[in-house]
């Protein structure tokens, strides 16, 4: 099994650093400063070399540097044994990423190294609709199923072409069922895909529960208008074509494709209830936490590679039993990058200490 590792890091222009150059520890880091000074860029910069986007930004542009005309970070990673250079470029509408020198577009470049992020605002993947937890699932868990990117962009090609029959030319019979088949087809595989991910994630979650204490029972739930009876790509396209028949005469009111993935959503259940709407705030948390840890084991499992780790702002919110478990579950094996504030650098762990001072990182403490 290999492990992802960021080598080196440069930027220039990135949010609030004109210019940084870093040399992370391949197992433990971490980046401590007071509030406001670049902590979360740093995590963010990091996020945007391995996957080529930002998951922060509303807008792509909005990580350049004020007043600048273009962002860039580089890194030397660790991958497969190679040594590969990575570069992505940001300017205020266009975006230039490469790998070993070749340009690769955006779905390429996201789908090659595995970086998992947690931050404070992972939260909403529980409290907030179901876009995030699709979202979650399209661009997070699902990244590395081999077909799903290809089979998301299609659909979402054949969606907004029903859609637009749906809109202008209802009465095309027959450019109609080309449309419904073709998105039903695509439709079975995706929700095919998610389902296997979540049968895989499921045991890792109970058992990771279970270990953090609590005792309580959680379960996932995919929800989809069709009935899922047969889970193979095709059963689940019969399912879909039916929940679409039994929907036309308000797909023509609405004048939209009214069930498909793009629909569903997932309900994370607590002892049988939502715990969006009954589970307390530390069973979000940590559901959200071991959601996320989950990812980290899917991938490595997907891919034969550990993907690299960036804690934003996590352990301040966990008690120091939590903090520790959550390590160890990480093992040895992951690059770890956490912020933390201040007067809070934790202790034991080998590894590197970044101090982060309005735009400026350096290295202040370095074991082996
Ligand atoms: P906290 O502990 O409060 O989370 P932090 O160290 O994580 O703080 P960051 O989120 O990294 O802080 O933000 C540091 C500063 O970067 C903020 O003051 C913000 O105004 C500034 N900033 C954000 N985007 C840009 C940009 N595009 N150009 C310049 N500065 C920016
Ligand atoms: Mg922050």
């Amino acid at each position: 099994m290999s492990r992802l590792c960021i080598c080196t890091v440069e930027a220039q222009s990135f949010r609030n650093y004109t210019d940084f150059r870093v040399e992370p520890h391949p197992r433990f880091n971490v980046i401590s400063g007071r509030n406001a000074q670049g902590k979360s860029n740093f995590i963010e910069a990091l996020y945007f070399a391995l996957r080529g986007f930002s998951l922060r930004a509303a807008r792509a542009g909005e990580v350049v540097l004020w007043g600048r005309p273009g962002a860039r970070v580089t890194a030397d990673l660790e991958h497969r044994g190679m040594l590969t250079r990575v570069l992505c470029v940001q300017e205020e509408k266009s975006k230039r990423l490469s790998i070993a020198g070749q340009r690769v577009n955006q779905e390429d470049f996201a789908s090659r190294f595995g970086a998992v992020l947690f931050t404070p605002d992972d939260l909403l993947l529980l409290k907030g609709g179901p876009q995030e937890r699709r979202r979650f699932l399209d661009f997070e868990m699902s990244v590395f199923s081999p077909g799903y990117t290809a089979a998301l962009r299609e659909y979402r090609r054949a969606l907004a072409q029903r859609n637009a029959l749906l809109r202008a030319a209802p009465g095309d019979k027959e450019s109609f069922a080309l449309w419904t088949e073709r998105l039903t087809a695509l439709g079975g595989e995706l929700i095919m895909h998610r389902l296997q991910v979540l049968k895989r994630v499921t045991p890792l979650l109970e058992e990771m529960l279970k270990e953090w204490g609590g005792g309580e029972e959680v379960g996932l739930r995919y929800r989809s208008a069709a009935v899922l009876r047969e889970l193979s790509a095709a059963g689940i396209a019969g399912a879909l074509r039916e929940a679409l028949e039994q929907n036309g005469s308000r797909e023509m009111k609405m004048r939209q494709t009214m069930a498909g993935p793009h629909r569903d959503d997932l309900s994370v259940l607590i002892d049988g209830r939502e715990a969006r709407v009954f589970g307390s705030q530390g069973q979000q948390r940590s559901i959200v936490l071991a959601l996320k840890l989950c990812q980290v084991a899917l991938w490595k499992e997907l891919t034969g590679e550990t993907p690299v780790v960036l804690l934003d702002d996590v352990f301040f919110e966990l008690d120091r039993g939590r903090r520790r478990k959550i390590l160890e579950k990480l093992g040895d094996d992951a690059q770890v990058f956490v912020t933390v504030g201040d007067s809070e650098i934790p202790a034991g762990k080998e590894g590197k200490v970044f101090r982060v001072e309005n735009g400026n990182i350096k290295s202040v403490v370095s074991s082996r």
